[in-house]
């Protein structure tokens, strides 16, 4: 049977028995040892520490493999599981942690540091990988006792409709929000994948339709579980019986490593790890035939990766790229795949469970090639925000996604950049997206970022921030040439601060403009 629920997803890991489910340094888990403690796991939550259907399990981790049984242990009780973002500092979890009350938290070292230091109240911490726990924590290591794949999940019953995760978005563009998520909207981009991992073949002659088992398939996981496009890596890979990668934190020379020691068949990560993890692959003489695909998600990807991923790896290996997003339940809900080399500003088409429109203001579906917000709606698309009533965002049964874009005769969508990424400047409004492509297109240019300063006579100047190469000699007015022999006079930044070091990122992958300007003090002009 499908699985209508993450209850049914998790069930079905007994299925697979030994083949390998985690691996991480020098641990390894195959399906049966997972179910295991992810069973363990759910009884002891039920009857030690009162967890039933619709109690809020918090987890503050990074991508351990106790993620992965914390999350699955709760999915089987039909608890909610609410992962926080490992990267935030104390008041910002303290702030998310009072707003979704957890009934308990299980958090690791740092994050249960955390907690002491920024005076985070959970009702019951669980410590995580921890060498010494503060007095009132448990220890995760002393939780599970003796395990055996033999043990049942407890009995309850999960429907489609009832609330399986509350997952926050990335806060690109302002306070993360808390996006409620339903066992169908998870099983609806579940489904998506499998349709995708299965090949179908239908003869030409009209004979019966073939559908072969999916290769065996390892994957690297980047994407942080706290996110949703590493959520569904989670549950998607381990209900198809393969396998996952996990690192602690991104490492690209280590990522190598890993590909070869583990035969890795599948990377995926925001476009910058992607682009890292070519640099570091070039010339290591370490054996990547393993590696099948390579997908990007979660912010734009560059044209000239797929020269580079060539160059680096042959042609067997096309990127893809992908869009999606929290409220979709999916890191993908588009996506280009072979279409990418062809088509690579497009991120895609839409998958066979969501249908993508571009509306216009009043909401309005506008017709091919015309620009608008693009818009999400089927069964993977959540009902709204928690503790918000109603929100605009949700209208007419679409999901506004504050993206501008436009679709094509064929279905591929376009991105054109956010709506509120968009500099004012003398009435006049400039796409930072655009202006950034064309910095981007610069050799030298490793990435850049456009935003508004304050400006006296035009409301605001349009500035950009440009990540250089190592060892580049380019200058700020040679990018501005550059700039200018591409773009309208007015979308030439006023002025262009050069830096040698990443620009300030979120973890699914997106620069943090308003840190930016703080950091780089723009009020100057
Ligand atoms: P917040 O909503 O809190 O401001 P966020 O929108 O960045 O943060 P996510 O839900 O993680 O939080 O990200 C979804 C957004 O990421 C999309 O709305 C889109 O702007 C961007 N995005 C996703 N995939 C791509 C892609 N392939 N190309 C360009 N942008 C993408
Ligand atoms: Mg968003």
């Amino acid at each position: 049977r499908d699985p209508r629920t993450l209850r049914d997803a998790f069930l079905a890991l007994r299925r697979h028995g030994d083949a390998l489910a985690i691996g991480y340094r020098d641990e390894h888990y195959s399906h049966a040892d997972v179910w295991a403690r992810t069973a363990r796991l759910a009884h002891v939550l039920r009857d030690e520490f009162g967890i039933a259907k619709g109690d809020r399990v918090g987890i503050a981790m990074r991508n351990y493999p106790e993620f992965v049984f914390v999350f699955g242990a709760a999915q089987l009780l039909g608890a909610v599981a609410v992962p926080f973002n490992a990267w935030l500092k104390g008041p910002e979890l303290a702030e998310l942690v009072a707003e979704a009350k957890p009934t308990v938290l299980f958090a690791d070292r740092e994050r249960i540091q955390l907690t002491r230091d920024a005076g985070i109240a959970a009702p019951q911490l669980i410590g995580v990988r921890c060498a010494e726990l503060p007095d009132g924590v448990t220890d995760y290591a002393e939780l599970l006792g003796e395990l055996s794949p033999e043990l049942d999940a407890p009995e309850t019953a999960v429907t489609p409709d009832d609330v399986a995760t509350i997952l926050f978005t990335s806060g690109t563009t302002g306070r993360p929000k808390a996006a409620v998520h339903t066992h169908l909207n998870h099983s609806a981009s579940l489904l998506n994948k499998l349709i995708r991992a299965v090949p179908v073949t239908e003869p030409d002659d009209g004979g019966p339709v073939v559908v072969s088992p999916p290769p065996r398939s390892c994957k690297l996981v980047t994407f942080p579980f706290f996110h949703i496009a590493g959520l569904n890596t989670l549950y998607n890979t381990l209900y198809a019986g393969q396998s996952l990668i996990l690192m602690y934190k991104w490492d690209a020379s280590e990522a190598v490593r890993l590909i070869e020691a583990e035969r890795v068949t599948e990377l995926s990560g925001p476009p910058y790890i992607v682009q890292t993890f070519l640099s570091a692959a070039r010339d290591t003489g370490r054996d990547l035939s393993s590696l099948r695909a390579l997908g990007m998600g979660g912010a734009a990807a560059p044209a000239h990766v797929i020269e580079q991923a060539r160059a680096v790896l042959g042609e067997a290996v096309i990127p893809r790229t992908g869009y999606g997003m929290t409220e979709t339940t999916s890191g993908v809900v588009a996506i280009s795949a072979a279409d990418f080399a062809r088509r690579p500003a497009s991120v895609g088409r839409a998958l066979p469970t969501a249908e993508i429109a571009i509306l216009d203001r009043e909401g309005k579906v506008l017709g091919a090639d015309s620009e608008g917000e693009v818009a999400v709606r089927g069964p993977q698309v959540i009902q709204g925000y928690e503790g918000a009533e109603s929100d605009e965002s949700f209208s007419g049964g679409w999901f506004r996604t504050g993206d501008l874009g436009r679709i094509d005769a064929d279905g591929f969508v376009f991105l054109v950049g956010r709506i509120k990424d968009i500099v004012i400047r003398g009435g006049e409004n400039i796409s930072c997206s655009e202006v950034e492509v064309a910095l981007g297109s610069h050799p030298q240019v490793h990435e850049a970022a456009a935003l508004g300063a304050p400006h006296p006579a035009l409301g605001e100047e349009l500035v950009a921030i440009v990540h250089l190469a190592d060892g580049s000699t380019v200058s700020a007015e040679d990018l501005r040439d550059h700039t200018a022999a591409r773009l309208a006079p007015f979308k030439v930044p006023a002025r262009i601060a050069i830096i040698h070091r990443p620009l300030p990122r979120t973890a699914s992958g997106k620069v943090v403009k308003r840190e930016l300007a703080g950091e780089l003090n723009l009020g100057w002009l």
